[in-house]
């Protein structure tokens, strides 16, 4: 996967599309991500004792990383990630501003 946790990305399908967060968790065998406040779900979660009440909270459910879009840290604009190699060394770099991120 070319993103990462931490990574910061643009939201291109669903509900969500046009939104930017962060990368929360990320499951690179399922090539899914958890995007920072995207694709809440509802959870609800039972009362485990009597006397406490049920509630309802908001998760961020996995996306799929086709539906989202790298933003470069360099230069913030959504672009396509290219890695160069060195002798020791492999890094991203950004198709837009070909800088390092
Ligand atoms: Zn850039």
């Amino acid at each position: 996967m070319k993103v990462h946790k931490g990574d910061t990305v643009l939201i291109i399908s669903g509900k969500d599309r046009g939104r930017r967060g962060k990368i929360l968790k990320a499951f690179p065998k399922q090539e899914r991500v958890v995007v920072e406040g995207m694709n809440l779900r509802k959870k609800h979660i039972k009362a485990r004792r009597g006397g406490e009440k049920g509630q309802i909270i908001e998760l961020a459910a996995p996306i799929h990383v086709s539906n989202v879009k790298y933003i470069c840290s360099k230069c913030g604009k959504p672009s396509r990630m290219g890695y160069k190699t060195t002798e020791n060394k492999k890094y991203r770099v950004c198709k837009k501003c070909g800088q390092e991120t």
